[in-house]
């Protein structure tokens, strides 16, 4: 058997020296496969236009005669550099800034190709590029790709070996995708797709190109999930919970308030997992403060009544403190023992702890991600409940498994997904969304005010502690340099202390240690602070309901989603509640954020419409998500691609044919690539 991409060097492409290699595997490539596929972002489009079609301001490329002598001057050590040029009948200056060794080569007469910023109104073009046709053109009329490379790598560089390896190595590109999916689809096969990417001749193919592509990471991305999920499912090894209906009543009457209706829909859909022999892995979504705690604890009330412990993994010391705490409330009329886990339980303390968790003398553990790893044993583990900061990946879910748990996960997130999306795109789950928040909340009010009106907002602080409430005044940054001008927490804490003598001001930052942040916190939740000057450690999921104005400083610095998570942390209680957001944003989408936020308080809205301002690259792209990120395709522009792919993936791993048949080989090789084996899993 000849060799693969994978198992090419570099350096048998011609020109690439052990130095260059060194330099390419800083950005990930190691092969000539890598290099292959490590695809351009954008394209300069060098094509030859018509002045006549292009608009003022438009970057285009020109084909011309020079009309005239070209002028030079100097200042200094810079230079300009003009002449006429005609190109069809219209007749234009065209200008070269700091190329003064041009000018011998500017002979009237001569054909040349420019490209530039048309200004139309001037009739003149500001030059960044020419060639000239008689010494034979590079550029012109061609789109030149642009790749994400730097230090060393020059575009010119990557783009010339580009070509080399494809003229050495492109027939060894192999196709992966199934034919019967080619030809549903009339995809281009895979060795001209990667090759149109990187040399492109047309628009045309260069789409043709890129849709392949797209189809191919989607259906890979999903064909991962589908296998997961089926064999998964397949298992039928999980921890099956027999609790019934009337054991979980009986908690659930024990709560202070009625379930909403979206409450006892998911509590339902988990119910029924857990009592099942698969194991569950279910994504439980809703909007901030629409009460997913409480669910989680009915899923932990129910694993305990099986005879089963369970395990709740949070992003925070300080959540892990407050969940802790909420669920011992909760669970002691029951005899149910909660235990905390967190980084600062140590010496004897942990150690007690550990071998009550290994005998099952506690029920329920709340701690960080160190709980399910290390040196934690349970006796009996039935239930990971996980902040979506701790999704399982795939392979994660695999180690769990080898340690010889196979629990049941529930894993929560506030981020609000259209529910489409989240099912599409985290394939291996199932989804549930709590699609409304309890009745009777009264809405918070959002406001916008400039720097200007700081005194205005001290003296509405200053209000909402005299009547007995407690407010959060966040900034975004600590210890910045000056330039960001971002207000520093520890400085903003002084000033908060001068100006309010008369209570108790607060400071909370991600340099505490985590005994000075829970002794913050704590005084917090007791009301002997009034006022928390913060960084955004109180992001996630902290619960004081007291707590009724929430000031961030420089809202414009913060993402929708992240100042949405803000303000949750009020309106959580009886009391009115208030959202004040300073900041100064200078530009326009940047106005239009802070409007968002004051028009709606409704997560999904507010990520529809940070999705319409910021694009879909910017808005997903970010790992706050937790969702894939993908090379070519974009989950949301291409999502009926993506949608379409997770269709054919299911299809394809629910075919018997697909584990056994020659066909399927490479797929099956990429699957094991991903460290999803049948074996392994099935066994
Ligand atoms: P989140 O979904 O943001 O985690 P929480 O679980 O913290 O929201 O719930 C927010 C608040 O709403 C909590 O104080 C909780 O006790 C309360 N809550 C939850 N469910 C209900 C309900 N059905 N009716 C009234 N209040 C509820
Ligand atoms: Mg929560």
């Amino acid at each position: 058997m000849g060799m693969t991409l994978e198992q090419t060097a570099l350096r048998q492409i011609n020109g690439v020296s052990a130095t260059k290699e060194g330099e390419l595997h800083a950005f990930g490539i190691s092969s000539v496969k890598d290099l292959l596929e490590y695809y351009p972002f954008r394209y300069e489009d060098y094509r030859l236009r018509s002045l006549s079609e292009a608009k003022d301001g438009d970057k285009v490329t020109v084909q011309g005669k020079i009309m005239s002598v070209p002028v030079l001057q100097r200042y200094g050590r810079k230079s300009r550099l003009t002449c006429r040029i005609m190109s069809e009948n219209w007749m234009f200056s065209a200008t070269w800034f700091n190329r003064h060794f041009l000018k011998d080569q500017l002979e009237a007469g001569r054909e040349i190709v420019v490209t530039g910023k048309w200004d139309q109104k001037r009739m003149q073009m500001t030059v960044t590029d020419s060639e000239f046709p008689d010494k034979g053109s590079v550029r012109s009329g061609t789109l030149q790709p642009v790749y994400s490379i730097g230090g060393k790598i020059t575009q010119s560089w990557i783009r010339k070996t580009m070509k080399q390896a494809l003229q050495q190595f492109g027939e060894m590109i192999p196709e992966v995708l199934p034919s019967r999916l080619i030809s549903k689809y009339k995809l281009m096969p895979r060795k001209q797709a990667i090759t149109a990417l990187h040399l492109p001749n047309d628009n045309q193919s260069g789409q043709q190109a890129r849709r392949r592509m797209v189809y191919e990471e989607l259906f890979l991305f999903q064909l991962k999930m589908q296998a997961f999920r089926a064999l998964n499912r397949g298992r039928m090894d999980g921890v099956v919970h027999a609790v019934d209906n009337a054991t979980v009543r009986e908690f659930v009457r024990s709560l202070p308030f009625e379930l909403t209706d979206a409450q006892k829909k998911v509590e339902l859909e988990i119910l029924h997992d857990m009592r099942s022999p698969y194991s569950m892995n279910r994504l439980l979504q809703g909007d901030v403060g629409s009460g997913k705690t409480v669910i989680a604890a009915i899923a932990l009330y129910a694993t305990v009544r099986s005879g089963f412990q369970g395990a709740l993994m949070v992003p925070t010391e300080i959540l892990a403190e407050q969940h802790s705490r909420s669920l011992q409330k909760l669970f002691e009329p029951f005899g149910i023992t909660v235990g905390l886990l967190t980084g600062s339980v140590n010496g004897k303390k942990r150690k007690e702890l550990l071998s009550s968790l290994q005998m099952g003398l506690i029920d329920i553990v709340v701690g960080t991600h160190a709980l399910i790893q290390e040196d934690v044993y349970f006796r009996d583990l039935g239930l990971v409940v996980t902040d979506e900061q701790h999704r399982f990946g795939v392979n994660q879910r695999g180690v769990l498994r080898r340690k010889g748990y196979n629990p049941d996960v529930l894993t929560m997130t506030a981020t609000p997904i259209p529910r489409t999306l989240a099912i599409t795109a985290f394939g291996d789950m199932d989804v549930s969304t709590i699609s409304e928040r309890p009745k009777g909340r009264i809405p918070i009010s959002t406001y916008w005010v400039k720097h200007d009106m700081m005194d205005r907002v001290l003296g509405f602080i200053s209000r909402e502690v005299g009547q007995g409430r407690q407010a959060y005044l966040i900034c975004p940054l600590i210890e910045e340099s000056d330039k960001l001008d971002v207000q520093n927490a520890i400085d903003l804490h002084v000033q908060m202390q001068q100006a309010f003598p008369t209570f108790k001001v607060g400071l909370l930052h991600g340099r505490m240690t985590p005994s000075e942040k829970e002794e913050v916190m704590r005084s917090f939740y007791d009301n002997e602070v009034q006022l928390l000057v913060s960084t955004t450690v109180v992001e996630v999921g902290v619960d004081v309901p007291n707590a009724t104005l929430m000031v961030i400083m420089d809202a414009d610095r913060f993402g929708l989603s992240q100042l949405h998570q803000l303000r949750g942390r009020v309106g959580r209680g009886a009391h009115a509640s208030y959202c004040v957001l300073i900041a100064d944003p200078k530009s326009e989408v940047g106005q239009e954020r802070m409007k968002v936020m004051t028009e709606t308080d409704d997560g999904f809205e507010v990520s529809r419409r940070d999705l319409d301002l910021r694009g879909p690259g910017d808005f997903f792209g970010t790992k706050q998500s937790g969702l894939p990120e993908f090379r070519i395709a974009d989950m949301v522009a291409d999502f009926e691609v993506l949608e379409q792919a997770r269709e054919d993936a299911a299809a394809l791993v629910g075919d018997a044919a697909f584990w056994t048949s020659p066909e399927y080989a490479p797929l099956r090789e990429f699957l094991q690539q991903q460290q999803i084996f049948q074996g392994d899993l099935i066994d």
